[in-house]
């Protein structure tokens, strides 16, 4: 599970996951990919990412951040700076805990095609 611990992989399906073990020749059944992130996720190591789509993603646990996704293509990739702190946006007297942010768009290859 070293793959999901590569700080460019973000908000991978449980099927891009186990895909992209199988390129790399690990042989895995769907159900025991599915068994080692459940895993991962208790033990804190993996985070569950909400995308909005209702896909279970999952990404290495970490600082937080957030997501922007290509409406074309589907990729992901996260934003350089979380636009939250930068600029908060409650009203006086609210303490935020958490919030997770997916912004859409074009990737720049699906933007010039
Ligand atoms: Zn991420
Ligand atoms: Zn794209």
């Amino acid at each position: 599970m070293t793959l999901l611990a590569g700080r460019r992989v973000h908000a991978l399906t449980l099927t891009e996951l186990h895909e992209a073990l199988s390129r790399r020749g690990v042989r895995a059944s769907f159900s025991s990919v599915f068994r080692a992130v459940e895993h991962l996720e208790r033990e804190g190591r993996v985070a569950r990412v909400d995308l909005g789509d209702g896909r279970s993603r999952f990404e290495a646990a970490g600082p937080h951040h957030d997501h922007l996704r290509c409406e074309s293509c589907g990729r992901i990739e996260a934003l350089p700076r979380c636009p939250v702190t930068v600029d908060p946006p409650a009203p006086r007297g609210w303490y935020l805990h958490r919030h997770a942010l997916v912004v859409s768009g074009l990737c720049p290859g699906c933007a010039r095609g």
